[in-house]
């Protein structure tokens, strides 16, 4: 590795620009180890250390050298797009004059990224599209046509049209589908198959796990970049999420009163259908019924409402499940069009997994789950979803991952609270593990001023709006704008974005008034203006030199202690005797911090201030694992010292 790290080593001849940087040199070192010696390990590497290329081309040479696949995952499009046009044509290089071998490389996505040409054929043999979107239609078949790996990113057809042709896995008959040899995903298939790396998503690799591991091509090695928010993601996509809509949607793939040939419509014997469409029909009126029953059980003003007992609600809706789900078998022996007994599979498989969800959600059935009722934020009349998901997710992690795989390597730049990695290797259920901590390269003392609020009263005080509002106004002024202001709640963002409106100049973008990405979008397009977002703006925003002066927190990032996952984890920590505010609560908003205050510099030569407006900061007691969390800046009190020093 240093041979490849080092001053005019192999990167240095590789890439014109690459300047040789100690950290790096020594996370390619550590990793090559861990891998040579079969470990897991987790690394910390501060921005700008270089960590794409400090894990590819220790992992890429061991893995050709020992004839092994690799898999990188990443939680982001925007680091996959940085891995694929970026980082893995240097890295290519590299290993290539390192080991004389060439390593082939693929992106996989999920199912619904490719195009279906069974789903194809039928929409178009049967005329189920308007004359506007043939042109896109024959664009489509062109690319497949073609032979090559066709995604929805080759077109820029509209989603509408996208998602009657996107493959569906529970639909999909692989070999056996009279398609397969014209089928785009084969193709894709084939080719992670002959791949020594493939990159995917967080996403993708529980997916995968809940496909009983078949989506993907099996691996050996395995690094997970941005393995910060794997936990989340994994609990997520290990538990379930189910809306009326949804249910819905399921409804009208057997049945809609007016459309022409649908899958109970087309069932030849009549006594038959007519039964069905009434079972049918009473099913849905019940899951109606149902689900009107849970916008009551949900008070207006609150946003989840935890499921502790079982529902009263649910069991009239679930006798009506089971007759029509028990005529399902009778209609299954009726269908003879190819088509329409496809369609009918993916509704029955999806109305049972559904049913077994709201099941054991309604029952509160798993010990070991959390079931609850919410509504999104800012949709307080909004559709209500029934949710379940693991409390804890290490045993999976410790199962899937660990024992598993060969290695698995976990990279962040935000993984260690307090120096150690213990929190979030126990949240990954990874009991064995090496670990390093990497500080960032750039001179934080000249380059960041760390502005901690001093002023009396708390967050959660009447005045608290009005005096964030102020504070943030001085800060933006004597930066000029480009300051990003992160909350942990729409409701308090509203309410700072109020009366901010008054006391700047600056345009002001914010998260809720637009989606995120087109809030972040106008924001680059005016120049020296505002961002106020919550959640998602914490992390994986890329703003460097002058587009960023300066970011500004509200709150320290508490998880809300009432939201049902966040309060079911807090429950289970008490039981084993642990104190869930020391060993959950602090380390994840520690890393959440972390998280925020990396957004500012992302260059040597970028600026800037950092402000925090919650004084528990200084003081609680807890508050020095967050200033702990950093490191070292101009430390100011007061917004005249602020201005004094930048
Ligand atoms: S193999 Fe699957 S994705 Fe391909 S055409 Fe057939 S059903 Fe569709």
């Amino acid at each position: 590795m240093r041979e490849v790290f080092g001053e005019n080593g192999i990167l240095a001849l590789v890439d014109g620009r690459f300047e040789p940087r100690e950290e790096q040199s020594r996370m390619a070192d550590f990793i090559l180890e861990a891998l040579c010696d079969g470990l897991g390990c987790f690394v910390e590497a501060g921005t700008g250390v270089g960590k794409t290329l400090a894990y590819l081309v220790p992992a890429v040479s061991y893995c050709m050298e020992n004839d092994r696949r690799l898999w990188v995952s990443t939680e982001t499009r925007a680091l996959q797009k940085q891995l694929l046009e970026k980082d893995i044509p240097v890295a290519l290089e590299v290993v290539r004059r390192l080991t004389g071998r060439e390593f082939r490389y693929e992106l996989c996505m999920g199912s619904a990224n490719y195009p279906c040409r069974r789903r194809f054929e039928a929409l178009v043999e049967r005329g189920e599209f308007h004359k506007a979107e043939l042109h896109w239609l024959e664009e489509l078949r062109t690319l497949i046509d073609r032979g090559d790996p066709v995604t929805r990113f080759n077109t820029r057809m509209p989603q509408s049209l996208w998602s009657r042709l996107a493959r569906e896995s529970d639909a999909c008959g692989m070999f056996s589908c009279p398609f397969s040899s014209n089928c785009a995903f084969q193709v894709a298939r084939k080719r992670w198959q002959q791949a020594d790396v493939l990159i995917l998503n967080h996403y993708l690799f529980f997916a995968n796990i809940a496909s009983g591991k078949t989506y993907l091509p099996a691996a050996d090695v395995l690094i997970f970049d941005e393995a910060h928010s794997l936990e989340d993601i994994a609990s997520d996509q290990l538990g379930f999420s189910i809306s009326f809509s949804d249910m819905m949607d399921i409804a009208e793939r057997f049945h809609r009163r007016g459309r022409r040939k649908t899958v109970l419509s087309q069932i030849a014997r009549e006594s038959l259908r007519k039964k069905a469409v009434a079972k049918h029909e009473a099913f849905f009126a019940e899951v109606q019924k149902f689900f009107e029953a849970l916008r009551a059980h949900l008070p207006g003003d609150k946003l989840s409402w935890r499921l502790r007992e079982p529902l009263r609600t649910g069991p009239e809706m679930l006798a009506a499940y089971r007759e029509f789900y028990a005529l399902l078998g009778e209609i299954d022996e009726q269908m003879d069009d190819d088509h329409l007994r496809t369609e009918f599979e993916i509704a029955r498989s999806r109305l049972f997994s559904s049913a077994q969800a709201l099941t054991a959600a309604i029952g509160c059935e798993d010990p070991g789950w959390v079931y609850w009722l919410e509504r999104g934020e800012g949709e307080l009349l909004g559709d209500v979803r029934v949710k379940g998901q693991p409390v804890d997710v290490a045993e999976v992690m410790a199962h899937e991952v660990s024992g598993s795989y060969e290695s698995a390597v976990y990279v962040s730049a935000t993984l260690a609270v307090n120096g150690d990695f213990s929190y979030i290797a126990g949240r990954l259920g990874c009991s064995s593990y090496r670990s390093l901590l990497l500080a960032s390269p750039f001179d934080y003392l000249k380059q960041a001023v760390l502005l901690l609020n001093r002023e009396e009263g708390g967050p959660d005080g009447e005045s608290f709006a009005a005096d964030a509002a102020r504070l943030s106004a001085e800060i933006i002024g004597h930066l000029n704008g480009n300051c990003l202001l992160l909350f942990t709640s729409y409701k308090m963002l509203e309410s700072v974005r109020e009366r901010l409106l008054s006391l700047v100049e600056h345009p002001v973008f914010a998260q809720g008034e637009y989606p995120a990405p087109e809030a972040l979008e106008r924001y680059l397009e005016s120049g020296n203006a505002v961002l106020m977002g919550t959640h998602s703006f914490w992390q994986g925003i890329d703003l460097p030199g002058d587009l960023l002066r300066g970011v500004i927190m509200m709150r320290l990032p508490f998880a809300v202690p009432d939201r049902p996952p966040v309060q079911a984890r807090m429950e289970r920590l008490e039981e084993r005797g642990e104190n869930p505010f020391y060993a959950f609560q602090v380390p994840a908003a520690v890393l959440r911090f972390k998280q925020g205050f990396g957004r500012l510099i992302r260059g040597r030569n970028d600026r800037g201030v950092v402000a925090v407006l919650d004084p528990r900061i200084l003081s609680k007691s807890y508050g020095r694992f967050f200033i702990k969390s950093l490191p070292e800046c101009t430390l100011v009190h007061t917004i005249a010292e602020m201005k004094r020093v930048f």
